[in-house]
Parts: structure tokens; C-alpha cells; sequence
């Protein structure tokens, strides 16, 4: 019945999508059926590189507020739909304008380096972004400077231990990520011994230190991809198992915890989809003053 309905639903947003000359793209860790009625699915930072390529003038975007906001930055001659408005990153909200402002008077001298789960107004104020595909590249590339890593905690604790560079940290989280402990990776590993175990780096430092590598969601994909084992403990949004199993149908993919769902990344639903185009609404406005600045730092992520 429900698969009868999603179908239904998939049907439509493709006829909308054809008639709007729309582009949909998704993250990983989006619904399964999202996944399956979009163009694109990919991390933050493939996500990133897609929105400033599409040549689409309407790109919906079914992920979380900052990565459509984001895809609003790098290319301003599209209209950028969010289906559910309320679909925001507790991780991102965490910081704002007038903290960053505090510790950059604290640290005159430090380059700020911000990851991409932030508000366009917060990137606006920092020196160059940064994904958790590519954070490590990022913070080498500032050798000998003095570094703010805004807002997570853990990404930017593993991102120190792999470039040996000392960050000035910021106290924010993924709620989700942080759900997972030591002692439950220590029972999915007991259960499945042959398994390789593979965590997100917005992972708490002590589960990290217990898997076999710590990776982005598109590193994961090419992990699991060339490597030799069959069976993967995953630590991080369950939605990405989905894709896992779609590219590797003869490996098997346990989630580390099947608490590992982000609330908002499940808002983002079919009828939503449907609702936004029919009604072009949830548009995401990002003020051309913030925008400049928000683009420099991005742009200044995306040179190789
Ligand atoms: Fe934010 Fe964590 Fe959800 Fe990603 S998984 S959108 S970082 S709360």
C-alpha cells in the first residue's frame, strides 16, 4: 500500500520536475525513496560541486537548511527549494555571527576554518570552508598558521591527530554522531568479528580509535567499494546504508546503531517534494552581503 503510494508520488515529481526543468539533489543520509527520485545523491562536498554545476534554474534540495543554502551560494542564478523549512542542523546552529566574532577577537591572528555544517552568515566571517572529505587537505594547507576549527569538536580533534597541527577547537556536536559509544561498537564487533568497522569523524574520539577507519560518507562508499571484506559495521546516519547496499549487493552492512538517524534529515519526504514544486515555496534567500563572503570561502575550498 505505502510502496504503492510512493510510487505514485515518485511518478509526479518527475512530471513536475520535467515541466519546472528542475534538478533534485540529495544527501546520503536522506529516505531511501528520496534517494531514489533524485538526479544526484552525494556528501556535502559532491553536493557542493553539483549545485555550482547544475545549469538548472530550479534545484531542489533534500538535505538541511546550511546545504541549501550552500548550493544557493555557488550559484546564484538558480532558485533553491528546501522541501521542509524546518529542516535545520542543531550541529550548525550552534555557532553564530556574534560567537564567531568573540573568538576572533580572542585569536586575532588565527584563520578560521569552518566546516560546512554552519550558517551562511558564519562561512561569510571565515576563511575558508571545509567537508569531512576534505578537512584534513584543508587544515595542511594552512601550515604554520594559527587555526580556529569551528563547529565540531570531534571532526577537528581527528583532523589534528592526522595533520599533527594544534586547532583552537569549538565545543560544537552532531547529536546524531555523538549517540554512539564504545561499548556498542564493541558489541556489533563482537557479533560480527569478520566485519571492518567504519565511523564518521563527527564520531566521539573513543569510537573512532576503536574502528578501522574513520571516513566521510563518499569515502565510506569507496571503501567499501575496493576492499576486500564482505561485511562493514557503518558508524554513521543510517540513510547511507541504503546506497552502500545498492553499490555492493553481495557485501553485507550493519548499522553500528540503529539510533544513528538524524530527525532532520528524515524530514525531507515525497509528498514534501511534491508540495515544494507544485508550490515553489521554501525558497532559500541568502542576502547578497552575506553571500560575497560566504562564496569566497567556499570558492576558496573548492581549488584544488
Ligand atoms: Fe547535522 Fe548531524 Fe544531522 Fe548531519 S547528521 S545534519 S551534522 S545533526
Amino acid at each position: 500500500m505505502e510502496k504503492a503510494g510512493n510510487e505514485e508520488l515518485m511518478r509526479r515529481i518527475r512530471e513536475l520536475k520535467e515541466e519546472a526543468g528542475a534538478t533534485i539533489l540529495a544527501h546520503n543520509y536522506q529516505r531511501k525513496e528520496v534517494q531514489e527520485v533524485a538526479d544526484f545523491v552525494g556528501d556535502s562536498l559532491e553536493l557542493s560541486r553539483k549545485a555550482a554545476s547544475v545549469k538548472a534554474k530550479l534545484i531542489v534540495f533534500c538535505g538541511v537548511r546550511f546545504m541549501a543554502e550552500t548550493a544557493a551560494i555557488v550559484n546564484p542564478n538558480a532558485t533553491v527549494l528546501l522541501p521542509d523549512a524546518c529542516a535545520g542542523c542543531p550541529l550548525a546552529d550552534m555557532i553564530d555571527e556574534n560567537i564567531l566574532a568573540e573568538w576572533k577577537k580572542d585569536h586575532p591572528r588565527a584563520k578560521v576554518v569552518c566546516y560546512i555544517n554552519s550558517s551562511a552568515a558564519v562561512k561569510a566571517m571565515s576563511d575558508i570552508c571545509c567537508t569531512s572529505a576534505n578537512a584534513i587537505k584543508i587544515v595542511q594547507r594552512l601550515r604554520g598558521e594559527e587555526v580556529i576549527f569551528i563547529p565540531d569538536e570531534n571532526l577537528g580533534r581527528y583532523v589534528s591527530s592526522k595533520t599533527g597541527k594544534k586547532l583552537i577547537l569549538y565545543p560544537g556536536f552532531c547529536p546524531t554522531h555523538l549517540v554512539l559509544r564504545p561499548e556498542m561498537l564493541l558489541a556489533m564487533k563482537e557479533k560480527h568479528p569478520n566485519a571492518k568497522t567504519i565511523v564518521h569523524p563527527e564520531c566521539r574520539s573513543d569510537v573512532i580509535d576503536l574502528a578501522d577507519a574513520a571516513l566521510s560518507t563518499s569515502q565510506m562508499l569507496h571503501f567499501a567499494k575496493e576492499s576486500d571484506a564482505h561485511e562493514f559495521i557503518v558508524g554513521t546516519e543510517i540513510g547511507l546504508i541504503h546506497r552502500l547496499e545498492l553499490e555492493n549487493p553481495s557485501k553485507s552492512f550493519y548499522a553500528a546503531s540503529s539510533l544513528l538517524v538524524c530527525p532532520n534529515m528524515k524530514r525531507t519526504t515525497l509528498e514534501k517534494v511534491v508540495e515544494c514544486i507544485e508550490r515553489q515555496r521554501h525558497v532559500i534567500e541568502v542576502p547578497k552581503e552575506i553571500r560575497v563572503g560566504a562564496a569566497r570561502a567556499i570558492e576558496e575550498m573548492l581549488v584544488e
